[in-house]
């Protein structure tokens, strides 16, 4: 009996590890599934929350960011660029990625071979600016 109820269990992180079921309320999730902890549209709102995911490629020397809404296919107006790579780690770190080993494993390899990606959990506030346009010319590093 213990055992099929930590067999159980063990699914449920897999699955909330996998981005199938939200990490809260354990409601599952709208595909794609995006190969990590996730929340559901509603436990997000309720946090405030926007899901973005950060673009990065390396071109002449400079770190190349763009993001994208939830549906990798909407592309926020503000772009960044940095000439180093700790700034995207920076930027990673306060745009609320979860830097759990996986997170950062991604990041770390996108680093090392000049292109990757990672999801973020931007606050209501750091949405607006990326929705903001590149006028406001931010983290010109
Ligand atoms: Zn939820």
């Amino acid at each position: 009996m213990l055992s099929s109820w930590a067999g159980e269990r063990a699914a449920t992180v897999r699955q909330i590890r996998s981005g199938r079921i939200c990490a809260m309320c354990r409601r599952s999730l709208p595909q794609p599934f995006s190969a990590g902890e996730e929340l559901c549209d509603s436990c997000r709102a309720e946090r405030g929350l926007h899901r973005v995911y950060m673009s990065f490629v390396l071109r002449a020397n400079r770190w190349h960011c763009h993001f994208l809404e939830r549906d990798l296919q909407t592309v926020l107006p503000l772009k960044l660029q940095f000439k180093s790579h700790e700034k995207l780690r920076e930027l990673a770190e306060r745009g609320g990625c979860t830097l759990n080993l996986e997170a950062r494993q991604s990041l770390d390899h996108g680093i090392e071979i000049g292109r990757g990606g990672i999801w973020l959990e931007l606050s209501e506030e750091q949405y607006q600016k990326l929705n903001a346009g590149p006028s406001r010319n931010a983290g010109n590093a």
